[in-house]
């Protein structure tokens, strides 16, 4: 028996289903998770010390790789001087003026505790500027875990959302209307019909809870024009994006305005944080400043505000994006490679750093329909062949790849031949 296997095991008689996050437990791939005791740059190693390229880098944040010495130094010194004040500190002056400068629409940020908080603010700000109730999100779209958000589609489009979790109010679920992303008619007409009844579309600018999913050319440009004609908050979720597909997220990347931005992950460092920013006249209706309530015992916190300003100046080294896009490029150009050369049907999609592997026949992938039209268990297999090889992946093939500053070509090349052995044993 492996040490992961006991210490799961354990787990599962004091925690539900032995983990704190659901894709944790391996569930969507089978198997026992494997149980990790340190990190150091693009490595993990778990309770039997065995070593794995890691392609998750804790969902997103570690975009300088693990435990990088200087981040863990700041959290280190910070640690002596005290862990949470829950009064005002420089610190988060600092990396609000950093996030304000970085992002050109942000005018004023408000720092929170994790993704989830942020997206959940953000609707409840957007509601309260607007005065409107119904929310706009799309099918395949992560946001986090608050009631509003999980939420799926109806019968039709326009119809009343249905909770995707027993604990949502049907009645809040009412006004979570479900679109299909990259659906620009399908967005179109939705506005057509009740745009001034919406007090928001809250998207991922690159889907990154469906696998790998890039906007189609025109979908963000569409959301941004049918907020600007109906008086809809437009909340771009670069949680996941923000410092990562590029310094300024997707929306640097794809050239497209927000009206509010929430971000999470790299601007902690690893810590636990979230953020939500945008424009003066909507930031300025968040409390204290206005009426719509918002607050948190440990936001802001030295830790959290230390970790995520040291990763920013790291991360603002010439030429880091160019590379890490690169390095993802010959990743995901090996990989291909291999299984082409293994007659395995295999498509992907990339966007900076981030990166997602379809197992179909299908040339491209641009929806949360055809990401579960793929080949699950063939995707299962080749997961659990390369962490044998030691390559860490998402444990779901509903999951994207991230890459860090700290993976080497040696690297690359080990996951490049992990494929391709794994792919001979897949036909
Ligand atoms: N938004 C997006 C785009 C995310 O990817 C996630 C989580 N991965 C969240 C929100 C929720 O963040 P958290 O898990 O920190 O609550």
């Amino acid at each position: 028996m492996s040490k992961s296997e006991t210490l799961f095991a354990e787990a599962q008689k004091v925690i539900p289903g032995g983990v704190n996050s659901p894709v944790r437990a391996f569930r969507a791939v089978g198997g026992t998770p494997v149980f990790i005791e340190r990190a150091e740059g693009a490595y993990l190693y778990d309770a039997d010390e065995k070593r794995y390229i890691d392609y998750v880098q804790s969902w997103g944040p570690m975009v300088l790789g693990h435990a990088h010495p200087d981040v863990i130094d700041a959290v280190v010194e910070q640690a002596q001087s005290g862990l949470s004040f829950g009064a005002p500190t420089e610190l988060e002056t600092e990396l609000a003026e950093e996030l304000c400068r970085v992002w050109p629409n942000m005018d004023l940020v408000r720092f929170v505790n994790s993704g989830t908080e942020a997206t959940m603010s953000a609707i409840r700000l957007a509601r309260g500027y607007t005065g409107r109730d119904k929310i706009v999100k799309f099918e395949g779209c992560y946001h986090g875990h608050s009631d509003s958000l999980l939420v799926k589609a109806g019968s039709g489009a326009l119809t009343m959302g249905v909770p995707s979790s027993p604990g949502v109010p049907a009645s809040l679920a009412d006004h979570t209307i479900t679109l299909t992303y990259n659906d620009i008619e399908g967005v179109k007409k939705c506005f057509a019909e009740i745009g001034d009844q919406i007090a928001c579309i809250i998207v991922e600018p690159v889907a990154g809870n469906m696998n790998c999913i890039p906007p189609i050319p025109g979908f963000l440009e569409t959301l941004r024009e049918v907020c600007d004609q109906s008086g809809a908050v437009l909340i771009l979720d670069e949680v996941m994006t923000g410092f990562r597909v590029s310094l300024t997220g997707a929306q640097g990347h794809f050239d497209i305005d927000a009206d509010i931005t929430t971000l999470g992950k790299v601007i902690g460092g690893g810590m636990p944080v979230g953020a939500f920013g945008g424009k003066r006249e909507i930031m300025e209706q968040i409390a204290p400043l206005g009426p719509v309530y918002q607050a948190g015992t440990l936001s802001g916190n030295p830790m959290a505000m230390v970790a995520g300003l040291e990763t920013l100046q790291l991360i603002q080294e010439p030429n880091l994006y160019d590379e890490l896009t690169a390095k993802t490029d010959r990743l995901v150009e090996g990989v291909l490679d291999a299984a082409k050369a293994a007659d395995i049907p295999l498509t992907a999609n990339k966007v900076g750093s981030m990166f997602g592997f379809f197992f179909t026949d299908a040339d491209q992938v641009t929806n949360y329909q055809q990401v579960m039209a793929c080949d699950t268990d063939r995707f299962n297999r080749f997961f659990h062949g390369m962490l044998e090889e030691g390559v860490y992946l998402a444990p779901a093939s509903y999951e994207a790849g991230f890459m860090s500053a700290a993976h080497s070509d040696e690297d690359i090349e080990a996951t490049i031949d992990a494929a391709k052995n794994v792919f001979a044993k897949l036909k």
